[in-house]
C-alpha cells in the first residue's frame, strides 16, 4: 500500500513496560470512509489524494497498519465523579507518534480500535455519532483557537455495536500533542514506586515542558507550569462557553489541550448550572464548576508528585499548597482578563468584576444566549430584541459606555477586541445533533 507520509518514533514504550499493553487493534469487517480532515492531514505532512478511500478506511481503521505504527494500549488510572478507579486504553490504540515535517511530535490514536487488556467489561468500540461528535467538537474548538486534540478521520467499522439499540460501529482517528493525562500519574503513583513517576515526570518535561529540562525541582516546577496550562485552557472554555462534561481526571492532559469529547457541548442560554450529561446528575461537571473542578483534578495530580517535590512530607505539601492556592488567584486574574476582552476592555479598572457580574446575572434572569449577547454588543447598534429593551439591561448598557469612554481608546478598537474574543460561530447542539442523526 502506498505511505501518505507517515513519520512514526516511538517514545512511550521506552518508559517502564508497565505504562503500557502491546495490542494490535482488532480487524473490523467492512471499513468504509466518512470523512478525512484533508487540512488537518497537509498540516501533518500527510498525503492522501493518490490513495483510494478504500485503502484510506484500511489503514485508518487499523486492519492495515501504516508502515512504523507499532500499536499499544496505554495505562491510567483516575477519579471518575471522584472516584478512584483503574482505567487504561479500553476501546483505543497509540500508533506512535508522526514527526511532522516541522519537527512537531503528534501522537496517532485508533478510538474505537478493539479490545484491549484495559477493557473490564467494555466491548472496545465506538459508534459512529459520537466518533462524529467528538470530530465536529474537536475541530470547532481548533478553529476557535483552543488548545484541543484534533480529528484525523472517521471511519465505519461494517460491524455494529450493541448500545441500547444496534448502532453502527467506527473508528476515529484521534491526534494530540500525548495521550499523558492526569490518570497517567495517578496509575504510576499508585504503584507506590516513586521511580515510575520520576520516569512519567521526566518524559512529561521532554515532550511538553522542555523549558524545565534544567529545573532544579522537576516535580515542583511541573505542577506549576501544568497548573497554569490547565487553568489557562478552563478560562478559554469559560469563554466561549463550552462545557466538557466528564472533568474526570482520566481526561485531564498533561499537554493542556482538551480531550476526551463526550456528553459536551456549547452552551446557549447563560446559566452557570448548564449541563448535558445525562449520567451527571449532581451537575458535578456544570458549566460554572468547571474552574473548581479543574482545581481538585490539579490538587490529585498534586499528590502524585509529593515525594519527589520534597523528602520531607510536610515539606512536599506546603510547597504544592503553595502551587494550590496560586491557582485560585491565577484563575481570577485570567478569567476577568478573559471577561474584560470580550467586553472590548483594555486598562484594568477596580469596578470591572462588578460590571462584569452585573452583566451575568442580567444574562442569567433573562436567559440570555451566551454566544449571541456579546457578539450583538460588539456592533455599534444593538438589535432589536425585547429584553435589549428592559431598563436593566440599559443601564448596564450606560455603565459599560461610561466605562468605555474612561478607557481611551477608540470605539473601533473596542468592537475590534470584542469580535476577536467572541465567537460568531459555535456547534450549537441542536445543529450537531442534527448533523449527527442525518449521519448515522
Ligand atoms: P471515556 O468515558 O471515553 O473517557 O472512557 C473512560 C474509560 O472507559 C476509559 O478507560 C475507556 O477506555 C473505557 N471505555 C469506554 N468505552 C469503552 C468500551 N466500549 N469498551 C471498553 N472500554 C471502554
Ligand atoms: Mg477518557
Amino acid at each position: 500500500m502506498k505511505d501518505p507520509g507517515f513519520q512514526f518514533q516511538q517514545t512511550y514504550s521506552q518508559l517502564p513496560d508497565i505504562f503500557y499493553s502491546r495490542i494490535p487493534p482488532v480487524a473490523v469487517h467492512q471499513p468504509e470512509l466518512i470523512i478525512l480532515n484533508t487540512e488537518l492531514a497537509a498540516a501533518m505532512g500527510l498525503d492522501f489524494s493518490d490513495h483510494e478511500s478504500g485503502s484510506i478506511a484500511a489503514m485508518l481503521s487499523g486492519n492495515a497498519l501504516p508502515e512504523g505504527c507499532d500499536p499499544l494500549a496505554q495505562a491510567y488510572a483516575g477519579h471518575q465523579f471522584g472516584h478512584f478507579t483503574n482505567l487504561g486504553d479500553g476501546r483505543a490504540v497509540l500508533c506512535g507518534e508522526h514527526v511532522t515535517p516541522s519537527g512537531l511530535h503528534l501522537d496517532v490514536q485508533f478510538k474505537g480500535s478493539g479490545r484491549t487488556p484495559y477493557s473490564r467489561g467494555g466491548d472496545g468500540r465506538a459508534a459512529l455519532g459520537p466518533m462524529l461528535r467528538e470530530y465536529v467538537m474537536s475541530e470547532a474548538m481548533h478553529a476557535l483557537g483552543i488548545a484541543t486534540t484534533r480529528s484525523l478521520a472517521v471511519v465505519t467499522t461494517g460491524e455494529e455495536v450493541y448500545r441500547e439499540t444496534p448502532l453502527v460501529g467506527a473508528i476515529l482517528t484521534r491526534i494530540a500533542s500525548s495521550h499523558i493525562r492526569v490518570g497517567t500519574f495517578q496509575f504510576a503513583a499508585a504503584h507506590r514506586n516513586v521511580a515510575l513517576v520520576k520516569a512519567l515526570i521526566e518524559y512529561t518535561i521532554r515532550r511538553h515542558y522542555p523549558e524545565l529540562i534544567e529545573s532544579k525541582n522537576p516535580a515542583l516546577a511541573l505542577l506549576n507550569a501544568f497548573m497554569e496550562r490547565q487553568v489557562e485552557l478552563i478560562i478559554e472554555w469559560m469563554r466561549v462557553g463550552f462545557v466538557h462534561g466528564v472533568m474526570n481526571t482520566d481526561n485531564m492532559a498533561l499537554s493542556g489541550e482538551t480531550i476526551d469529547y463526550g456528553p459536551c457541548a456549547f452552551m446557549d442560554g447563560y446559566d452557570p448550572q448548564t449541563i448535558f450529561s445525562s449520567i451527571d446528575h449532581g451537575g458535578r461537571y456544570a458549566f460554572g464548576n468547571q474552574p473548581a473542578v479543574a482545581q481538585w483534578n490539579i490538587a490529585r495530580f498534586a499528590e502524585t508528585l509529593l515525594p519527589l517535590i520534597h523528602n520531607d512530607s510536610e515539606e512536599a505539601l506546603s510547597l504544592a499548597g503553595e502551587v494550590m492556592s496560586r491557582a485560585d488567584r491565577f484563575y481570577q486574574e485570567g478569567w476577568l482578563d478573559m471577561m474584560r476582552r470580550k467586553l472590548g476592555l483594555r486598562n484594568p479598572m477596580p469596578d470591572d468584576a462588578s460590571l462584569i457580574s452585573e452583566l451575568l446575572d442580567w444574562m442569567k434572569d433573562n436567559n440570555a444566549d451566551y454566544t449571541n449577547t456579546f457578539r450583538d454588543l460588539s456592533h455599534d447598534a444593538l438589535l432589536d430584541s425585547g429584553s435589549y429593551e428592559q431598563s436593566g439591561f440599559q443601564d448596564w448598557l450606560k455603565k459599560w459606555h461610561q466605562r468605555r469612554s474612561e478607557d481611551n481608546s477608540e470605539i473601533k478598537m473596542c468592537f475590534e477586541i470584542m469580535k476577536a474574543n467572541n465567537p460568531t460561530v459555535i456547534p450549537r447542539n441542536h445543529k450537531v445533533e442534527e448533523a449527527l442523526v442525518a449521519a448515522s
